[in-house]
């Protein structure tokens, strides 16, 4: 990174600060003639006390403040805001520098204030059920270009962010470096310094990702979208299964939640005719009592025909059997469908993004 920053340097290129580690600032000071503590000032304007004006960042001498006026901050711009008739969901569509838009999701429930984060634009992982996928796989979101959804988001909501879970447009897992990069910007104790445990990663099963995030031991919550009670079905609805299989899954699942010693959250998508049996019922219990997790049944938002949400009969029929379930279980009833910020909701116009 320090290179990146001194060859940006020297081509005019200048990147947005926001997404910078305490060490890339660092570099930028030192590139810019400045010690390095500056780099540390710098941070701790940017990500604790979150002002956005180099004018204001008043321990910085004038000199350095000037220099820095050629680099902004922000790497997206809002373009719209959408709310839910609730109130409780907003959804913010914004942009990148090269034009290409996004979806971020702000829910409120009671004192949490919750943000749903998308770590690309489109996806490549094409379960048959969700609106991003339909986008397909356009790039991968940088570290800042996902971190300042938070910024934006909590600016343009002045709601203090209390959760956050990167389970918007996009495979986390399939942009591992930037994901992880950013939940530790989030989590930076000198910086944003929000708590690991309300820091979640969805991931729809991208086994070799699952297992060096177990070795790496990173502090977030982790999550897996499952959506299946056995590997036919799971294939059916996620062709990635083909590949990850349903027993592998399973496995680096269960490695993760004994090395990790952490309850992991089985993501299960409700989809009518699909996996809400019975049998389904009878299965996952089966699977999910030898692992150590919480189990969040979402009952499918719809976004074409194809499928269809179960009834709410039907949901409270599915989830009967799990009364007696040794692990708890949770239903999704997501807040933001008027304005189609449901969970796999999200998608924006592939014909807009080079506007
Ligand atoms: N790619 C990641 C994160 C994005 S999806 C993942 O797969 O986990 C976030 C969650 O929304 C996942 O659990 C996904 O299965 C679910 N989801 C996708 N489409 C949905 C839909 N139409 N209705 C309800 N949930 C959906």
């Amino acid at each position: 990174m320090k290179f990146s920053i001194m060859r940006s340097l020297d081509t005019k290129q200048y990147p947005s600060l926001i997404g910078q580690s305490v060490e890339d600032l660092e570099s930028l000071s030192i590139a810019l003639g400045q010690p390095s503590f500056r780099g540390r000032q710098l941070f701790d304007w940017i990500y604790r006390k979150k002002v956005d004006d180099f004018t204001k960042m008043t321990d910085l001498p004038k000199s350095l403040q000037e220099k820095l006026k050629v680099y902004s901050l922000h790497p997206l711009k809002i373009l719209n805001t959408n709310s839910s008739s609730s109130k409780k969901t907003q959804k913010y569509l914004l942009t990148t520098k090269k034009g290409m838009t996004i979806e971020s999701v702000l829910m409120r429930k009671k004192n949490r204030a919750t943000i749903c984060l998308s770590t690309q634009v489109g996806c490549a992982v094409d379960c048959s059920f969700c609106a991003t996928a339909k986008m397909g796989f356009v790039k991968n979101l940088s570290v800042g270009e996902i971190i300042d959804q938070y910024f934006q988001l909590e600016r343009l909501s002045d709601t203090k962010i209390t959760n956050v879970v990167f389970m918007g447009m996009g495979e986390p897992f399939l942009n591992y470096k930037n994901s992880i990069a950013a939940a530790k910007l989030l989590n930076h104790e000198k910086g944003i310094n929000l708590g690991a445990r309300r820091i979640t990663i969805s991931t729809a099963g991208i086994i070799g990702k699952i297992k060096k995030f177990t070795k790496e031991k990173h502090p977030f919550r982790l999550a897996i979208s499952l959506n299946g009670s056995n590997h036919d079905q799971r294939l059916k609805i996620m062709p990635i299964t083909k590949n990850q299989t349903f027993q592998n899954l399973l496995e680096a699942i269960k490695v993760y939640t004994n090395q990790s010693r952490k309850r992991i959250t089985i993501e299960y998508v409700l989809i009518e005719g699909i996996n809400n049996s019975k049998k389904d019922s009878l299965k996952l219990i089966e699977i999910l009592s030898q692992i150590k997790c919480k189990l969040n049944v979402i009952p499918y938002n719809e976004i074409d025909s194809v499928y269809k949400r179960p009834s709410e009969e039907g949901i409270h029929v599915f989830l009967n059997p799990f009364k007696n379930a040794p692990f708890p279980v949770t239903v999704r009833w997501s807040k933001g469908q008027d304005i189609d910020a449901g969970c796999g909701q999200l998608a924006t116009n592939i014909n807009e993004q080079y506007r």
